[in-house]
């Protein structure tokens, strides 16, 4: 069996209490015979800024290029609000995403069948949605130049945000949707705005060309940026892979994770390019934050930071049996009644993060 290498970032807040759990699980499927791995932990965010005076030192980076995958859990906090802006803790983030080339963001919405039950959570869930969004993470408006706050003769201040994109970063992004599809119900949608936007009009015709010559098999439909909104409200369940550029990726993700429960059960993977060996750089975090508000006091959901772990099983290393055995051994401990506090009805017992992660361990 392969011993695949894995850098444990744990961070700030919660995330060290939710990555001991994937410690565990990590620990568990070597002992299981499914996975093994080799793990070395280092920091990131404000735990690098308290030691490094920087949220990401140079070694860090490095072991993060050495590593075959890194596992990261949350960065941030009020303590370091004061901090300057190049050196806040999401800096080291963004650092690792822009020098590793990570290009493409995956957020699955996926809504359990044992939390469809929406009465319980007091919110509205969408019963069976498996919906997987790819967002393009290192282009368009967040990074494009000029990029700028200036001030006019008359003092008034005029502000510029530009969105780039080139031919060769969308069609890096199309690959990855098409080949996600094949591997999921086989459909794509591509949201952007070619009504109002030249980086649209561009971003459809190069789908396009990528869909038709390389991937006729996957169903390809167009969709402008504002009427996917309404349609993920409207009937969420005609999405199977939505890619999208990166400011509307940021906003329909966060729409789409909304209508599965919890925060706390959302996985994310970042992915760079393919390189000669094969192997291809990634990155794999819960979507929530370092919720300050509940650390330290073991109540954090560690199922997102354990589903990233799966997703990490199957977008890294191609172990797909063993990434269905963990996501499967989720839904089993949840089915059981496992429950964290944010996803506990009335009169459910409420497991510790601690607990919940030994479930998820009975399960496996
Ligand atoms: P960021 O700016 O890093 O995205 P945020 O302030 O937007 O952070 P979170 O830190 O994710 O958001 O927290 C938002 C809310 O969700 C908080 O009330 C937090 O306690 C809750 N929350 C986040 N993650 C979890 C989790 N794993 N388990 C339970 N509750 C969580
Ligand atoms: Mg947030």
């Amino acid at each position: 069996m392969t011993t695949y290498k894995l850098l444990l970032l744990p961070g700030d807040g919660i995330g060290p209490e939710v990555m001991a759990q994937v410690e565990r699980v990590v620990g568990a499927l070597g002992e299981l015979g499914i996975a093994s791995f080799e793990t070395e932990t280092d920091l990131v965010g404000g735990a690098a800024i308290d030691v490094h005076g920087k949220p990401l030192a140079d070694e860090t980076l490095a072991r993060a290029d050495a590593a075959d995958a890194i596992l990261l859990g949350a960065v941030g906090g009020p303590k370091w609000n004061g901090v300057a802006y190049d050196i806040r803790p999401e800096a080291g983030l963004l650092r690792l995403r822009k020098d590793l080339g990570l290009f493409a963001n995956l957020r699955p919405a996926l809504c359990y069948p044992a939390l469809a039950d929406a009465s319980a959570l007091k919110r509205e869930l969408v019963e069976g949605l498996d919906i997987m969004i790819v967002r393009e993470l290192t282009g368009g408006v967040y990074f494009g130049e000029p990029k700028e706050i200036t001030v006019q003769a008359d003092g008034s201040k005029r502000a510029v945000d530009t969105q780039v994109y080139t031919t060769a970063e969308i069609e890096r992004i199309a690959h990855v949707a098409f080949d996600l599809a094949r591997k999921r119900s086989g459909r794509v949608a591509s949201a952007e705005k070619h009504n109002v936007m030249k980086s649209g009009v561009l971003w459809k015709e190069v789908v396009t060309k990528v869909h038709a010559e390389h991937y006729t098999d996957v169903q390809l439909e167009h969709i402008l940026a504002d009427n996917c909104a309404m349609q993920l409200v409207r009937r969420p369940k005609q999405f199977d892979v939505l890619v999208t550029d990166n400011l509307f990726g940021d906003i329909l993700s966060d729409a789409a994770a909304m209508l599965t429960g919890s925060l706390g059960m959302l996985p994310s993977a970042s992915l760079g390019a393919v390189d000669a060996r094969g192997t291809r750089k990634a990155l794999y975090e819960p979507v929530h934050g370092s919720a300050p508000d509940i650390a330290g006091q073991d109540i954090a959901n560690p199922l997102a930071m354990i589903g990233s772990l799966a997703m990490c099983l199957r977008y890294s290393f191609g172990l797909g049996e063993a990434a269905d055995l963990l996501d499967g051994a989720i839904t089993a401990a949840l089915a059981g009644g496992a429950r964290t506090k944010d996803i506990a009805g009335a009169g459910a017992k409420v497991l510790g993060t601690a607990g919940m992660g030994e479930a998820v361990i009975a399960a496996l």
